[in-house]
Order: structure tokens, then sequence, then C-alpha cells
């Protein structure tokens, strides 16, 4: 039996999803666009997906719009920020945000990266600074996809509120599972349904500003213009059916099962974690593990029947060092020597110590 630790890179889809998409790929389809009856009940699944997704972010007002996933959310939020003025992100956010940040400098925006410490947290005097002279925006992951630290948004918020300016979350890794009631400050939010156990391809963004976020393709006026395209009706329809079928309380769980494993890989192998542990994300681990080089010891570990990483999967398969864990100022060798195991609901009935012996025995085998 396989055990699949990369839940951060990919949620195995969720068993009601699939059969939800069954009965759903057995009906006839049809162009929500289209004004004949098969469109318009097209078009009724990607409304009440809408709908049910803004109840489950708890909030009232603002729009959703679909996209094809957090990159495409990200983009969208991003551009439209630098559109209105200077922004800001941690040094330790997704490619998709660094990436475009890093491109509008280039061509003369102004963009700032705020330092992150050894424990992978930004210091919320940076922010305060940046805001009184004049920054407009600032994205922020709540949880990093890496490490799972969890960066003080409530705190950033309240300060984003007060200055005017623009917070936007990228919410790819904690879909349902981030309270949203207490969102007053947050402007907008990316959302990704394939971490969450739903299928690749479909994600939100949430956006609460009056004027929506400018499209990044031309060529038709779905989602109010700011998301050309004919709507991919059933994976919209499904990243709805996500909403309310995703347990906090289930994900909250995840952490006696994480905690036993980095227990025994602690006193087995001297295992470290990396990053702040207080608030972090409930089913990221990411270990130190002296001695183990990441790249033989994930093959190891796949060979006998384990799936983890050693960070984001968004460098087409390539083991580059991870940015996030240099940006905390980790040694090139604690970074080489660093594993990310993410759990999920669906990781395999064994409890966290069995879990470790299993990663024990295939480490000490390689
Ligand atoms: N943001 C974060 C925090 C992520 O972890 C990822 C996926 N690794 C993305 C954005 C991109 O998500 P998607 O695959 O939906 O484009």
């Amino acid at each position: 039996m396989r055990i699949y630790l990369d839940h951060n890179a990919h949620s195995p889809l969720r068993p009601q999803l699939r059969d939800w998409l069954a009965a759903r790929l057995a009906s006839p389809t049809a162009n929500p666009g289209s004004i004949h009856l098969e469109g318009q009940s097209a078009r009724a699944e990607v409304d009440r997906a809408r709908r049910l997704l803004q109840a489950e972010l708890g909030t009232t007002y603002g729009r959703i719009v679909f996209t094809s996933g957090a990159t495409e959310a990200n983009n969208l939020a991003l551009r439209a920020m630098l559109a209105a003025g200077s922004v800001a992100a941690a040094l330790t956010e997704h490619t998709s945000v660094v990436e475009v940040l890093e491109r509008a400098g280039e061509g003369g925006a102004s963009v700032f990266k705020l330092a992150v410490d050894a424990s992978g947290l930004i210091e919320v005097d940076d922010v305060e600074r940046l805001l009184r002279n004049g920054l407009r925006g600032i994205a922020l992951l709540a949880y990093n996809n890496e490490t799972g630290v969890r960066q003080p948004v409530e705190e950033v918020a309240a300060l984003c509120l007060a200055h005017g300016a623009h917070l936007h979350v990228d919410s790819a890794q904690h879909l349902f599972r981030y309270p949203w009631s207490h969102h007053a400050g947050i402007s907008s939010v990316t959302i990704s349904a394939h971490k969450a156990g739903g299928p690749a391809g479909v994600g939100a963004l949430w956006w609460a500003p009056e004027r929506g976020p400018a499209p990044l393709m031309l060529g038709g006026s779905q989602e109010r213009g700011a998301r050309p395209g004919t709507e991919a009706g059933w994976l919209i329809g499904a990243l709805g059916q996500l909403a309310g079928g995703v347990s906090f309380a289930d994900w909250l769980a995840l952490a006696s099962v994480r905690d036993a494993f980095e227990e025994r890989l602690a006193s087995q192998l001297g295992a470290v974690p990396n990053g702040a542990l207080v608030g972090r994300a409930p089913n990221t681990s990411n270990l130190w593990l002296p001695g183990h080089d990441a790249e033989q010891g994930l093959m190891a570990l796949d060979l006998a029947g384990i799936a983890a990483s050693a960070g984001s999967a968004c460098h087409a398969g390539a083991l580059e060092p991870s940015p996030v864990l240099l940006a905390m100022g980790l040694s090139d060798a604690r970074v080489a020597a660093s594993f990310r195991f993410s759990f999920g609901p669906e990781h395999s009935g064994l409890s966290g110590a069995e879990i470790a012996d299993r990663v024990l025995t295939a480490l000490r085998g390689s």
C-alpha cells in the first residue's frame, strides 16, 4: 500500500466528488453563455457554485471570478494591485506572486520584498513602515505551502484597513480552513480546488474592491469581463461542491498524526522542523533530516511506496534548492537535507508513528 504525503502539491480527488463528477458527466452539457434551456441550466450550475463558494467564504459582499487555478488568480490580483500603486510581498510567497512582482519591478513598478526571519515570519513593523510611506498593496500567504508557517495575517489586515491598502491572501493551501468571518482588511483571496481534494484546473479569485480586476486576456465578456473564455462548467460545479464538504475540524485533527510522525523521526533520526511551529498548518511537516540528501532520500521513499517532496512542485519536477528555506537563511546543507511531508484525509489510515517507521526503513536502506 502506498502512502501519499504530498497533499500540499495536490490532494487526491475526494470520493464523494468523484461520484458527483461521474453523475455530472453522464448528463448533457452546454455553453453557460447560450440562451437556450441547456445553456441556462449550465449557467445555473456556475451560479450555484458561485453562491456556495461565497457562503463558504463567509462574505456577503465582493465577487468571485472563476479561474484555471491559483496561479491565474494570483496573477489577476497582482496585476490589478500593481495598476493601483506599489506592492509588497514576502520573499517566501509562491512563485505565482514572486515572479509577477519581479517582472513588474523590471518594468519600473514600485515593488518591495518583505524579508523573513529564520522561522519564516515577516516583521509586522516592516509592513507598517511601508504602509506609512504610501504602500498600496500587500500579498501574503496565510499558511506557507512548503513549511506550513502561519503569517500574522490578522495584524497585517488591521494595518491595511487603517491605511486603506489592499491585502491579497493566497489561500490555495487552506481553502475553507481559514476563519473568513474575520476577514476585515482582506481585499482579495485566491482559491484552488485541487489542494483541497477537488479537480486540478479550476480556482477562483474573491475580490472585494468596487472596481473589478482587469482581465489578463481579451476575447469575451464572461465573468463580467474579468475572465474571458467559456466557463469550465463541471470543474466550477465541483469547486462549488467542495464548499461545505471540507471540514476544518478534520484538517486540525491531522496535527496529531503529524506530531507523532515528527516525534518519532526526531528521536530516531534527529529530525528538526523548519520554520515557526506556533500556528503552523496542521498537515505540514517540513523536516531537516541531518545526513540525508533530499534528492536521494525522495527516490528511496518513492521506491518504498511513499510519496513526499522537497518543496513546491511548481518547478517542473526540478529539484532546486527551496527558495523559501533559503530566504529563511538556512544553510545550503540544511536545505539540501530538508523534506516536505504533507498529510491529508486519505493519507493511509496508519498512525503517525507507523508512517514514520516506514520512512525510517526506507531511508536507512538507501
Ligand atoms: N499558491 C500556492 C500557495 C500554492 O501552493 C500553489 C500550488 N503549488 C499555487 C499558488 C498554484 O496553484 P495552482 O496549481 O492552482 O495554479
